[in-house]
């Protein structure tokens, strides 16, 4: 009898210490930041990360890199990484196959000219898939970048306040997600002290995209 108490409570501490190691697991995911280089909201980010020692991914638009390269470079010098996020930022739909090749040939063109940095993501301009894309994002040594799961903050509707944007930008967030937000937003900008600090009280650990991608092509698969 007094074995068998034992070794039920046993069981119940083995299973308690289980299911407390299972929910404190450190969440890995990506922050991006699309649209830039933009002249006000970088510098600001720059410095929060480095407080926070974080790094993120910076998706660039290629029209943005030519009119602010030193931002871009000064993002490189920090740690950060760029992906290529098109030329101009084009609908694939309403793009034919010359346009949509110099949207992303070109960008990478630019950031590689400009920056002296060679992007090796394309992320897709509004999440927009197209069965082109990826043989033409090959020839120039480009993956397009696919995200386990995504965040939205939905930082690019104007109807959004500040703390709507932090409520999406931290809810429903779990190991390998993508959290996408828009450098041109004051109020993400404002408000990315206090989100990556929720975030972190929610067990995140902050990659770049390609951190993120190799943590997870070492997952074992379930
Ligand atoms: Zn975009």
């Amino acid at each position: 009898m007094f074995i068998r108490s034992l070794l039920i409570i046993t069981m119940f501490l083995l299973t308690a210490t289980y299911s407390v190691k299972a929910e404190s697991a450190p969440k890995h995911v990506a922050l991006c930041f699309d649209d830039g280089p933009t002249t006000d909201n970088a510098p600001k980010l720059l410095a929060i990360f480095e407080r926070e020692k974080i790094h993120v991914t910076f998706d660039y638009v290629g029209t943005n890199v030519e009119a602010h390269p030193d931002i871009a470079k000064a993002v490189v010098a920090a740690g950060h990484e760029i992906a290529n996020h098109s030329y101009s930022h084009l609908h694939p739909k309403d793009s034919d196959n010359e346009m949509l090749e110099f949207d992303i040939v070109n960008a990478q063109k630019v950031i590689i000219e400009k920056v002296g940095y060679t992007p090796k993501w394309y992320w897709l301009p509004y999440i927009e898939s197209d069965p082109r894309i990826p043989a033409i994002a090959e020839k120039v040594n480009l993956k397009v970048y696919k995200f386990k799961s995504l965040g939205v903050s939905d930082d690019w509707k104007a109807e959004l306040s500040a703390e709507q944007i932090k409520q999406n930008a931290t809810s429903n967030i779990t190991d390998g997600t993508v959290i996408l937000f828009h450098e041109w937003r004051n109020e993400t900008v404002a408000e990315m002290p206090a989100i990556i600090a929720e975030l972190k009280r929610q067990g995140c650990v902050f990659m770049t995209f390609s951190e993120l991608a190799e943590y997870l092509a070492n997952q074992p698969r379930n």
